[in-house]
């Protein structure tokens, strides 16, 4: 059955943007300037400029990203990084894969990004650095997290993959800590036609170590200072993200007021918590996720509607399969752990309209009363 309202619909959010889209695609060919090269410094300089005046790398992926930020700060075997378990994987991926431990902190119960108030249970000698994810679009509370950092001699590395152009304090994310890591991944507010990341940075000797790492550790080329990777970005990918950087701002004001839109419609409704954005942010709501105790039945009676949702995510980092050897038990961050079984994601991209706005609101709005009746 076709949906009348997608989770996600990526062909109408680039349909507008594809003439530019498919000439920059073009001039990439004829250059043939495909792995690394001027396209990707272009877009570095003005994903950099976007992002506060900070130096930006282009790389494969958020996922890369991350893992080349902790590399270039000398976070290896022996450390231990705190972050959240209510994240993509990825994020504790690339703690692991620099050769340190995961070691995880509860989130806020509004904001469900890093509760600031847990990190002194959970430091040691070994605490090397602190990874706040901007969970769905939502800035971490920074503040009190970099100056925990700096009392401690923490490094900060912001997990912005899913904030693009969000704002703490009227500062662009990824822009307050050490190092903030972006993900291009299609379906971001910012997304390539494949896969791309980059690492944001003011610290220039940083960026010059990441930038030696992301291309085999090369000062020049066959001279290889440090082992590094092969994590370079496409040029196809920078010139296409190129020209869509000039549509996030757009992006991000419509998915704000489609944001504002499902607020009001559900307003009132005791059974659904909305999410909450702090006065000193701005969340760019790459995900509207509300949470409701019966989750299941309302998506099955959503999906019967024609109404698309997701569930980000099910299962918490330090309860999946993966990260048992972590040894953390059930109940170690219950609200993380709620959260994971109350969450439903509403559509969300800027190409809504307002008659499937105002779908989604009346049907959840009649599958949360027809579960109450039905119990
Ligand atoms: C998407 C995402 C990543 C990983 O980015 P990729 O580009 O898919 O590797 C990391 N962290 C979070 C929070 C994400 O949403």
């Amino acid at each position: 059955m076709q949906l009348k309202v997608p989770f996600l619909d990526l062909r109408s959010h680039n349909a507008p943007m594809l003439d530019e889209i498919k000439s920059a695609i073009g001039e990439v060919i004829d250059s043939a300037s495909f792995a690394g090269g001027s396209f990707v410094a272009s877009f570095e300089a003005d994903f950099g400029a976007y992002c506060g005046n900070s130096y930006a790398i282009g790389v494969g992926s958020g996922t890369e990203a991350l893992w080349l930020a902790l590399l270039g700060l000398g976070v290896g075997p022996g450390d231990d990084v705190i972050t959240v378990p209510n994240s993509f994987i990825a994020t504790a991926e690339a703690i692991t894969y620099s050769g340190a431990r995961p070691v995880f902190v509860d989130v806020d119960e509004r904001t469900y990004t890093m509760n600031p108030a847990a990190l002194a249970e959970v430091l040691t000698a070994r605490t090397k650095a602190i990874i706040p994810v901007h969970l769905f679009g939502q800035p971490a509370d920074m503040d009190p997290i970099l100056q925990f950092a700096r009392e401690h001699g923490l490094f900060v590395v912001e997990d912005a993959c899913q904030a693009h152009g969000a704002e703490y304090k009227a500062r662009k994310v990824g822009t307050l800590g050490d190092a903030g890591c972006f993900s291009f991944y299609p379906g971001k507010n910012l997304g390539a036609f494949g896969e791309a990341g980059a690492v944001v940075t003011k610290n220039a000797e940083l960026q010059e170590k990441i930038r030696t790492l992301r291309d085999h550790g090369q000062i020049r080329k066959y001279y290889h200072s440090v082992i590094g990777w092969n994590c370079r970005m496409d040029g196809i990918q920078a010139a296409v993200l190129r020209i869509k950087l000039r549509h996030l701002e757009r992006g991000n004001r419509l998915r704000r007021s489609h944001a504002a839109h499902y607020d009001r419609a559900l307003e009132g409704l005791e059974e659904i918590v909305t999410p909450v954005e702090l006065p000193c942010v701005r969340h760019v709501y790459h995900i509207y996720a509300i949470r409701l105790a019966d989750r299941d039945e309302v998506i099955r009676l959503l999906s019967e509607k024609g109404v698309g949702c997701g569930v980000h995510y099910p299962v918490p980092i330090h309860l999946q399969e993966a990260y048992r050897n972590l040894g953390y038990e059930p109940a170690s961050f219950p609200v993380a752990e709620r959260c994971a079984t109350e969450f439903v994601s509403l559509p969300m991209f800027p190409e809504l309209t307002p008659v499937q706005l105002e779908l989604v609101g009346q049907a959840v709005k009649q599958a949360v009363t027809r579960c109450l009746v039905l119990k």
